[in-house]
C-alpha cells in the first residue's frame, strides 16, 4: 500500500494515528536540530518533521532528498507547535520514522509553488510541472466539476451524448479549416470540424430529439487571449422547439452552474435585441455589470454653429456618474484614449455637471448653459456627473463609445470579477454585408432560420432580415450562441442563394444535408457554449489558456511537445504530396 491518506486530509482528530503518505517534496527546511519537509500531492500539502533524535539512517536519507523527489513516508500524526492557518492540514505534522524514495528528480527548472519564479515560456515547456502547482491545477479541477454538472443537468433534461467524427469536411462557421491529408484517397483532404453543426442537425433528422456533446472544435484563426486553435464546446441540439424552449433549457443550465459552483442565484435572464445592444452599448455583447447606456444627442446637439456636431451623422453621450470633478489631466487621458489608432475617434467633448448645478464644457464657445442643461437632462445626469460625447459616422461612433464606456467602467471599478450579469442577445441580422468581397455572409451560419415575419424580405432587402438566433453574453463576453435552424429544403435553397451559392456549389458542399431534409426533418434548433471561456469566467481568469491542460501558445505552438513539426520525406511520399522545391 503506497498510502493510508492523501496530503490534504489529516487534521487534529488524526493526532497519534500511524499514517503513510506519498507525494512530491515541495520544500525542505533544514534547521539543524530539526528538518521540515512539505510533502505535496493533488489534495494538498502536509508538513513532515524529522527530529534531532531520529535515527542516523533517516537523517542520511533526508540529506539525500531534493525538490520534487517522489517519496513514501511513514510516521505518526502530531499536533504542531506553530500552526499554519493558511492550509487545511496546518494544525498537524507527521513525525517521520521511515522514508522510501520512489523516484528521484532533477532540479526542476522553476519552483513549483504558487509564487513561482518561472516565466510563461518555461512553464509552458514544462507544463506537466506547472500543472503540479495548486493554482493551475485548481482551474482544471473546476473545469472537471463544471463538465460534470453540465452532463448531469443535460441528462436530467433527456439529452443524449453522441460523439461525432473528427475527420470530416468543411463546416461553415466562417473560419479557416485545419486539414488532414488522406493517404488512402491521395490528393484529397479531411477538414477538422469547426463545430459538429451539420452532424447534430443530421442527428435531429435521425430522430435523436435532444443531443449534446462536450467536444473539441478546430478553427485556424489568428490567436488572442481568449482563442485557441482547438477549443471545447458544449454543443447541443433539440427537436420540436422554438427559440423560447432553447433559451429556457440553457438558461437553466447556466443558472445551475452558478448555483452549484458559486452559490449564486441568477435571476431570469434579460433579453435584449441585437438592435438595442448596438444602439445603447455599441456592441453585440454588452457588459451589464454597470449602466452608462448611450444617449443619442444628435438632435439636441445640432442646434448651434458647431460644425463638428452639425456635420456628424450621430452624436452620442455616456454619463459617467460622479466624474464632474475630473481634472484636466484625467480628461486629457480620456481624450488620448479615444484618439488611439485602435479606437480612432477625432476628439472627445465633455460636459461637467458640477455639484453646485453649474455646467462647464469643452464646447462653451458654441453652447450656453441652457443647451448644456438640456443635454444633461436628456442623459438623466445628476449634479456631480460628467458627460462624455463622441460624434461621427454612426456605426463607428457607437463602437468608439463602447470602448470608452468599458474604459470608464474599469476606471470606476464597475467591472467586478465576482459580479455576473448574463443576458440573451436576440434577433441578430441574418446576413452581414462584406465590402471587400461585395457579398452577404451568414452572420451565424447558413443553417440559421430567418424570423418567419422577415422571410419575405430575403430577396428584396436581405440586409434587413432578422435571424432566429441568440447569444448568451456574460459580463461582455459571448459565452454561447445558437439558432433555430432551417428545416425546409426550399428555404435552405433560398438561403444558399442569398449567400451567392449556385445550386451546384450548394449541392457539392452541403448536398448530404439538403438530401437528409428530403426525408422528414423535424423543426429544430440548438446552441453551443464555449466551454473554455465559461470555465475561465467562473475561475476569474483573463485567458482561457489556464483552463486547458495542454494549451498552445500565441503562435499556435505546443512548445512542450514541439508541435507543429516537420514530417519525413517518407510520410510525404505515402500521402502523395509533392513539395515545391
Ligand atoms: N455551431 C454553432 C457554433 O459553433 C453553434 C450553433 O449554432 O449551435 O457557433
Amino acid at each position: 500500500m503506497y498510502r493510508t491518506h492523501t496530503c490534504g486530509e489529516l487534521r487534529l482528530e488524526n493526532v497519534n494515528a500511524d499514517v503513510c503518505l506519498s507525494g512530491w517534496v515541495q520544500k525542505i527546511r533544514n534547521l539543524g536540530a530539526m528538518t521540515f519537509i512539505d510533502l505535496r500531492d493533488r489534495y494538498g500539502i502536509t508538513q513532515l518533521v524529522v527530529e534531532e533524535t531520529a535515527s542516523e539512517e533517516l537523517k542520511r536519507q533526508i540529506n539525500g532528498l531534493g525538490r520534487e523527489f517522489v517519496i513514501q513516508v511513514k510516521g505518526k500524526v502530531v499536533e504542531r507547535a506553530n500552526k499554519n492557518h493558511k492550509i487545511p492540514t496546518g494544525d498537524i505534522e507527521i513525525l517521520l520514522n521511515e522514508i522510501n524514495v520512489l523516484s528521484h528528480s532533477e532540479i526542476p527548472p522553476f519552483t513549483i509553488e504558487d509564487n513561482t519564479d518561472g516565466g510563461d515560456e518555461i512553464r509552458m515547456k514544462y507544463r506537466y510541472l506547472d500543472l503540479r502547482r495548486q493554482m493551475v491545477r485548481k482551474n482544471l479541477e473546476l473545469r472537471h466539476r463544471m463538465a460534470h454538472l453540465v452532463r448531469n443537468y443535460l441528462d436530467t433534461q433527456h439529452f443524449m451524448e453522441v460523439e461525432t467524427p473528427v475527420l470530416i469536411k468543411s463546416t461553415p462557421e466562417g473560419a479557416r479549416d485545419f486539414v488532414v491529408p488522406s493517404r488512402m484517397n491521395q490528393g484529397q483532404f479531411y477538414a477538422l470540424p469547426q463545430s459538429p453543426q451539420t452532424f447534430k442537425q443530421l442527428l435531429m433528422v435521425a430522430g435523436f430529439d435532444r443531443y449534446y456533446q462536450i467536444v473539441k472544435c478546430f478553427r485556424d484563426e489568428d490567436l488572442r487571449a481568449d482563442r485557441q486553435p482547438e477549443f471545447t464546446q458544449i454543443d447541443c441540439e433539440m427537436s420540436f422547439v422554438e427559440q423560447q424552449d432553447v433559451l429556457r433549457i440553457f438558461e437553466g443550465m447556466v443558472r445551475h452552474l452558478f448555483k452549484e459552483i458559486k452559490g449564486i442565484d441568477i435571476p431570469e435572464l434579460q433579453r435584449m435585441t441585437w438592435h438595442d445592444a448596438m444602439e445603447y452599448y455599441g456592441c453585440d455583447k454588452p457588459d451589464l455589470r454597470f449602466d452608462m447606456k448611450f444617449v443619442n444627442l444628435t438632435v439636441p446637439a445640432q442646434t448651434k454653429d458647431f460644425t463638428v456636431f452639425n456635420s456628424a451623422e450621430y452624436v452620442g453621450a455616456i454619463c459617467a456618474p460622479g466624474c464632474a470633478s475630473y481634472t484636466r489631466k484625467q480628461l486629457d487621458e480620456l481624450t488620448e484614449f479615444v484618439k488611439r489608432p485602435q479606437i480612432g475617434a477625432k476628439g472627445l467633448v465633455y460636459v461637467k455637471y458640477n455639484e453646485d448645478g453649474t455646467l462647464k464644457s469643452s464646447v462653451d464657445k458654441f453652447y450656453n448653459e441652457e443647451d448644456l442643461k438640456n443635454w444633461a437632462e436628456t442623459c438623466q445626469a445628476k449634479p456631480g456627473d460628467l458627460l462624455l460625447i463622441l460624434c461621427g459616422p454612426k456605426n463607428k461612433t457607437l463602437s468608439q463609445l463602447c470602448e470608452l464606456r468599458l474604459e470608464m467602467g474599469n476606471r470606476l471599478g464597475l467591472r467586478d470579477k465576482d459580479v455576473f450579469k448574463p443576458l440573451w442577445v436576440v434577433d441578430f441580422p441574418l446576413l452581414e454585408w462584406d465590402e471587400e468581397t461585395q457579398r452577404f455572409y451568414a452572420m451565424h451560419h447558413p443553417f440559421t432560420s430567418p424570423k418567419p415575419e422577415d422571410i419575405d424580405m430575403m430577396e428584396s432587402n436581405p440586409g434587413a432580415v432578422r435571424a432566429n438566433a441568440y447569444d448568451m453574453v456574460i459580463n461582455g463576453v459571448e459565452v454561447g450562441g445558437g439558432s433555430i435552424r432551417i428545416h425546409d429544403n426550399q428555404l435552405q435553397q433560398r438561403m444558399f442563394k442569398c449567400l451567392g451559392f449556385t445550386p451546384e456549389q450548394a449541392e457539392k458542399q452541403f448536398g448530404f444535408l439538403l438530401n437528409a431534409f428530403k426525408y422528414g426533418a423535424p423543426p429544430h434548433g440548438g446552441i453551443a457554449f464555449g466551454f473554455d471561456r465559461l470555465v475561465s469566467m467562473f475561475a476569474g481568469l483573463d485567458s482561457i489558456r489556464d483552463t486547458i491542460a495542454f494549451p498552445k501558445n500565441n503562435s499556435g505552438r505546443d512548445v512542450m511537445i514541439d508541435s507543429p513539426s516537420e514530417i519525413s520525406a517518407e510520410q510525404f511520399k505515402e500521402l502523395g504530396i509533392k513539395l515545391n522545391p
